[in-house]
Formats: structure tokens, sequence, C-alpha cells
């Protein structure tokens, strides 16, 4: 009985040659549209035999929806409205339009990589970021690798393995998406041991678990993601460098954010930088590219120049080795530092800089288009005063005050996922929700984007309720 319906189905060629499927196939080749369009009739096939016939417009609908889902990128562009500057699920650090240019160009022309010019021989990619850095936290060498997670376990790896990393137990922590501290010892083959207390800990703690013939090095974690407030201590950098120098061992910061510039300008409090710690006696700094730096995802180790010299030559170091549009991203964006120009530059710093006129005329811009563009919706927007954070794991507990434009009626989780699953062509758009209102805060939205974000506004309202 599913015979007439089954021959009813239109054959593999005959599909092609719509006029749909034809276009589908100039622009995607053959093979992935004759894919696509056999599982369909399967699909369809199966459909019959339960008793639910497809219509033939709908097939070849399917068709076009599934090589659309092969094709398109998933990766894809999204406006962060959330106002939290360095956000990881978004992207962490955005790119300096040097560095997008310099990463670009990387890219698409041979360069001189590993390769020196003068010379006519082999060169070493590790030249090229170095020293820029140097120069900018006045440490005696660096190396850059891939990330600053394993910047942390090849550093501890190679100067510590087998050997005693003391460690206060105020500094124990998960950095996030599973990035814990203990989990890397492990991994390196160094043997933690902890010392003082959540909320206290001495010099005299490290002074009693050491063991002088063991001691691979004394490192400290920077508190990137959590505060320790209330009855608190630790010991000062350049006491714990002293105290390790004077067992001929190593001192390791992994400092996380690795700021270049002082937040406390801009009414945050003051996240440690690289310098002060290659300042205070620190032998080995490691730090991320992608959080207050800037810049590209990377991971920095800073330091003493044998130190570098003995990581460079690390079978490790080649698994996490950097790629050669970061280096280029890297240096383009640490050139902005050099030349004082980095609040200009730099898009982190800039959303940090931002002025509270400028974000509030923003705002004020969206609101009037918005009411222009859907009067219905007037009565539901106004511009509140909230704040944006830095986040990125830095400076925790830390807010910049901010103007945002407020959307507020019910189910407003709705309009929040309306926002962010649009119909094709209009941007996804991830916004706060706070106190039952929806907040688009104007300091992570790039003013370039200004339009789209109104654009996307007014048609999650028009599907809204
Ligand atoms: C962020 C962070 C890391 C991890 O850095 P990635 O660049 O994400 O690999 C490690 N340690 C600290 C203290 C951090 O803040």
């Amino acid at each position: 009985m599913f015979q007439a319906e089954l021959r009813k189905l239109p054959s593999v060629n005959k599909l092609l040659q719509t006029e749909e499927l034809t276009r589908l196939t100039h622009q995607h080749g053959r093979e992935i549209v004759v894919d696509a369009a056999r599982t369909e009739l399967d699909l369809a096939r199966q459909q019959i035999m339960a008793g639910h016939p497809t219509p033939a417009p709908l097939l070849t609908e399917a068709i076009t929806k599934r090589v659309a889902a092969l094709t398109q990128p998933t990766l894809r562009p999204v406006i962060n409205a959330t106002g939290v500057i360095i956000h990881t699920n978004l992207g962490r650090a955005l790119l300096s339009r040097r560095a997008q240019a310099a990463m670009v160009q990387a890219a698409s022309a041979y360069s001189n990589l590993e390769y020196n010019l003068e010379a006519g021989s082999r060169g070493s990619r590790y030249v090229h970021a170095a020293d820029l850095l140097c120069r900018l936290t006045g440490a005696e060498a660096a190396l850059v690798v891939n990330n600053n997670a394993s910047a942390v376990v090849l550093t501890l790896m190679a100067l510590a393995q087998g050997r005693q990393v003391l460690i206060s137990r105020s500094q124990l922590v998960e950095i996030g998406g599973g990035f814990r501290i203990p989990d890397i010892m492990a991994q390196s083959g160094a043997k933690l041991v902890e010392v003082g207390t959540t909320n206290r800990t001495y010099v005299r703690d490290y002074e009693q678990a050491l063991d002088p013939a063991e001691l691979g090095l004394i490192l400290t974690v920077h508190h990137s993601n959590y505060q320790i407030t209330g009855f608190t201590a630790q010991p000062s950098l350049a006491e714990l460098a002293d105290l390790a120098h004077r067992h001929q061992s190593l001192f390791m910061e992994d400092l996380g954010s690795g700021t270049l510039l002082d937040t406390a300008p801009f009414g945050l409090a003051h996240e440690p930088t690289i310098q002060e710690s290659i300042a205070a006696g620190v032998d080995i700094v490691t730090a991320s590219g992608d959080k207050l730096l800037g810049g590209p995802q990377a991971g920095l180790i800073l330091g003493r120049a044998d130190l570098i010299a003995r990581l460079k030559k690390h079978p490790l170091t080649r698994a996490i080795r950097v790629d050669k549009t970061t280096l280029a991203a890297l240096q383009a964006t640490l050139f902005a530092y050099l030349e004082n120009k980095a609040t200009e530059e730099i898009p982190v710093w800039r959303m940090i800089a931002a002025e509270s006129k400028t974000l509030a005329r923003r705002a004020r811009n969206w609101l009037n288009a918005l009411r222009r563009e859907c009067g219905s919706a007037e009565a539901a927007l106004e511009i509140i005063d909230t704040i944006s954070t830095v986040g990125g794991g830095s400076l925790p507990g830390q807010t910049l005050p901010t103007k945002a434009l407020a959307i507020s009626g019910p189910a407003i989780d709705d309009l929040a996922e309306r926002l962010r699953r649009p119909e094709a062509a209009v941007l996804p758009v991830v916004a706060r929700i706070e106190a039952e209102r929806l907040v688009l805060d104007p300091r992570t939205v790039l003013p370039e984007q200004d339009q789209a974000l109104v654009e996307a506004t007014v048609h999650a309202l028009a599907r809204w309720g």
C-alpha cells in the first residue's frame, strides 16, 4: 500500500535539477547536496512507511536546511551587551586593529617566522615578541607559549619535576574550566607541599615545610577570581623571593591576568603588574595574553635568562608552541604599550576607560532609535545606572559604574532568549538580566555595532510576548 507513495518520491537527479538545489550545488559543490538529498529521501521513505508522506517542496526545504547546517560556521559573531569586558565564554579579549592587521598579514604571506634573513639560515620563532616583552616588563628574557595554563605546566615540569613546590593553602584554587592548581602540580610531576592556612600564611610556614635538599621552587598564584578578606596575611613577593634565594631555590608567580597598565587610575583596585613582580625579585612570572593585556590567546613566561633558556629546550615547549598569527598579534598589541597608546587602541582598555557621558549618550541613542522603530514598547524602556565588570579572572568584586538601557516587561527571560537566538541575518545579542529587567550595557558593545544592536533588539521586541 506504500508503493504508490514511494514511487511518487523524486529521484536525487530530479531534485538536483530544481532551481533551489541547482543554486546550492553551484555554491557548495555537488557532493554535499547529493549527500543531503539521499539522507532526506531515506527519511521520507521511512515517513511513508510510518504513514506520514512528506510533500515534495518540504523535501527541498529540508535538504537546503541540511546543507546550510553543514556549511555555516558554528563560531559566529555575537554582540556582548553583558558589560563583562573580558567575557570568557564570549572570547575574552578582542584585538586592536593593529593586531588584527598583523594577524592577517602573518596568515596570508610567508614570513621570517623561523628564518634569519641576515644569515640566510634557520632562526627561532621565540625571538619575535621577546625583546619587546623584556623592555616593557624589565624581565631578562621571555618565552611565549600557547596559553597561560600550559605556561604553568611547562615551568613546573622543567624547573621542579620530582621536587617540592611550596604553595600557600589560600592559593590552591580552581581558575575556571577545571584548571586546578593541585591537578596541574600532579600533571607536572612536582610534589605539592601546602603551607599555612586558608586565610593566613607566614614566611615561617614556608620555612618549616621546606626541605633544602628537595626544594624545587616556591610558587605563588594570584587571586584572580576570588577574594580573601578579613583576618588575612600573606608574605610579600620580596619576602618569598628572599626566602627562595637564601635556599638557592626559585620563586615563581602565576599572575594570571598579567597587566602592564595600572588599573587604579580607572577607579578600580590595583591589579598587580608584571613589572612589579619582576622588580620584586620573582624569578619566573607567567601570565595570559588575552586577559588584561588585551592581546591574543597566549601564555607569557618572563624572568631570568638562564631559566627561560632551560624552558626553551624542554620537549613540552614544542607541544605547546605558539602560532605565527598569535606572535604577530601579540607584538602589535605590545607596540601600543610601547607607544603609550593602550587606552586608545586596545579594546579591553578602551572599554575600561570609556567615559560615563559617552556610555550614557550611546544608551540614549539606542533608546531613541527603539522608540522610533517600535512605539508600543515605549513605557518599558529606560536608561539606568548600573555596573560593568572587568571579568576574565581579574579584579574580582571590582566594578565600573555604567549607563545602560533597561527593558522591562513580563517574561523577560523570553526576550533574552529571542535576542540570543535571532532569525537569520541578525546578530545574536547576549544581555544580562538584573532585577527582572533586561540590561544592555554599551560599555562592551563596540561602537560600530550600535546599529546592529538596535536592529537585533527591534527584531526581538517584535517577536516578544
Ligand atoms: C586565567 C588564569 C590561568 C589560565 O590562563 P589561560 O591563559 O586561560 O590558560 C592560570 N592562572 C591564573 C592565576 C589565571 O588567572
